[in-house]
């Protein structure tokens, strides 16, 4: 899967190992050696199955969801997975110690299947909030929205904990009032699958989003426990080859002694963010005189923002390869981080206590900007050109609230909340904390089960 859904899995897998459990990690060889570094300081046992080859909808040479060209091909590649089913239950039936519960990707619905054949259970995990969670479920079962002329006209939901959505909340086709096409078809089969598994793993933790969690438990889907922030589970491994500090952290270093602030800008491995857009973040970066460092792997990009960092001198960097984003957010220079708001980034941001400038762009993004900006209150919005939740934003917009988060009243307020979020995510993760009792929970739950 994408590097959002298989980076919390790993974490998950080192999570369970830490707490003793026995765990078995299913990956492709495409994958494997990045799944191998990542936990080669753990006893975790891993199993390559072949991703099958020259399938339909799929260029060749495809092997993982980075190397897909474009999103909408995504439905095709995950029921691709589908083809391996024969090899991994035959895989799972060779396992020793016997297995006694599947926990996979909530795109693999296929696995509750296997699972059922077993007798064993299967928790799905879908990588979002609870608050995301429920609205796509919400919206796909009750159609709150039917009644809504405009994307951007406002519905709330039935007995719904507080925030009013829009359509414009939701990614196409799921915002159109009949959607259809391959993805929704694909969903659809997804949350059969997930209604049938045990249950679900949310990688939150229960004091953050408690009234969604809640409201979530009032049998909208299966069981959910709330294990996160699994990030909390990073452990840094280096090998003796990258005990050389990259160039980025050296120039992050530099900045703090000279006790300057950075904003870190990034938006992720999915997002397709248009030539114009680019261009216009990076008018508004130099503009607001921040001192910034942005990631950003895609070569279009890279070539669109050629000259750029001349311009702005030392005061911001591109870096163009891939970083550890922890070790970017718990870096001591950085006072703010302008995000697409993945869930990943967004709990990353909070266990680092930085606030968040939230620029979603596709999937659940927005979502999750205003859980962070209006219900959290850990980030600022930057809001499109047309006044909607969804569009194009201007340079003058981006100046603006990067200021506001670096330099403003408003930017310390927030920064105070995070700070706070955090140390109720670290308490959350703590032996006897939330999270520490749902994994207690999760394991005799998951021992105690019978068919
Ligand atoms: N990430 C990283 N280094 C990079 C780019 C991304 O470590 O150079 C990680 C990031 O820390 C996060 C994940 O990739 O864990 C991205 O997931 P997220 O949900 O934030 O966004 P997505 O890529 O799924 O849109």
């Amino acid at each position: 899967m994408a590097q959002g859904h298989t980076i919390p899995l790993l974490y998950l897998a080192r999570l369970l190992w830490q707490r003793n459990v026995p765990v078995t990690l299913f990956t492709t060889p495409a994958n494997s050696p990045s799944v191998r570094a990542t936990l080669r300081d753990t006893t975790i046992s891993i199993v390559e199955l072949p991703f099958p080859a020259n399938i339909h909808g799929i260029p060749p040479g495809v092997e993982n969801t980075d190397k897909l060209p474009y999103m909408l091909s995504f439905p095709d590649f995950a029921n691709a997975t589908k083809l391996m089913q024969p090899q991994f239950e035959k895989a799972l039936e060779d396992l020793n110690p016997v297995v006694g519960c599947i926990i996979s990707d909530a795109f693999l619905g296929w696995t509750q299947e296997s699972a059922a054949k077993l007798g064993i259970p299967r928790i799905g995990f879908y990588g979002m909030s609870s608050f995301a969670t429920t609205m796509y479920v919400i919206l796909g079962q009750e159609r709150p929205h039917a009644l809504t002329t405009s994307l951007d006209e406002p519905f709330s939901i039935p007995n719904f904990p507080k925030l009013s959505l829009t359509r414009n909340d939701f990614d196409p086709p799921f915002n159109d009032l009949e959607p259809k096409g391959p993805w929704v078809e694909f969903m659809i089969e997804q949350n059969i699958a997930m209604a049938k598994s045990y249950g679900m793993i949310v990688n939150n933790f229960y004091e953050l989003e408690p009234a969604y969690t809640d409201f979530w438990n009032r049998g909208i889907g299966p069981k959910a426990w709330c294990i996160g922030p699994l990030c909390a589970a990073k452990q840094r491994v280096l090998l003796a080859e990258e005990f050389e500090k990259p160039q980025w952290r050296l120039w992050l270093d530099e900045k703090l002694e000279k006790g300057e602030q950075v904003l870190y800008v990034a938006f992720g491995t999915q997002a397709e963010v248009s030539d114009e857009q680019l261009l216009e973040v990076a008018k508004g970066l130099e503009q607001s005189k921040a001192n910034f460092l942005w990631v950003t792997k895609s070569s279009k990009g890279v070539e669109i923002l050629e000259g750029f960092e001349d311009r702005v001198k030392n005061r911001g960097i591109i870096v163009r390869e891939w970083v550890d984003q922890m070790e970017i957010l718990r870096h001591k220079s950085i006072k703010g981080f302008l995000s697409h708001c993945g869930w990943n980034s967004v709990t990353e941001s909070i266990c680092a206590g930085v606030p968040i400038l939230a620029m979603p762009f596709m999937a659940e993004q927005h979502l999750n900007a205003r859980l962070v900006v209006e219900e959290l209150g850990i980030g600022l919005r930057i809001m499109p050109i047309n006044g909607s939740m969804r569009g194009f934003v201007k340079s003058d917009e981006v100046e603006k609230r990067v200021r506001e988060l670096m330099e403003g009243n408003k930017g310390d307020e927030i920064r105070k909340k995070i700070k706070k979020v955090a140390e109720a995510a670290c308490g959350a993760i703590r032996q006897g904390g939330s999270s520490w009792k749902s994994i207690d929970l999760l394991i005799h739950d998951v021992s105690n089960y019978q068919v």
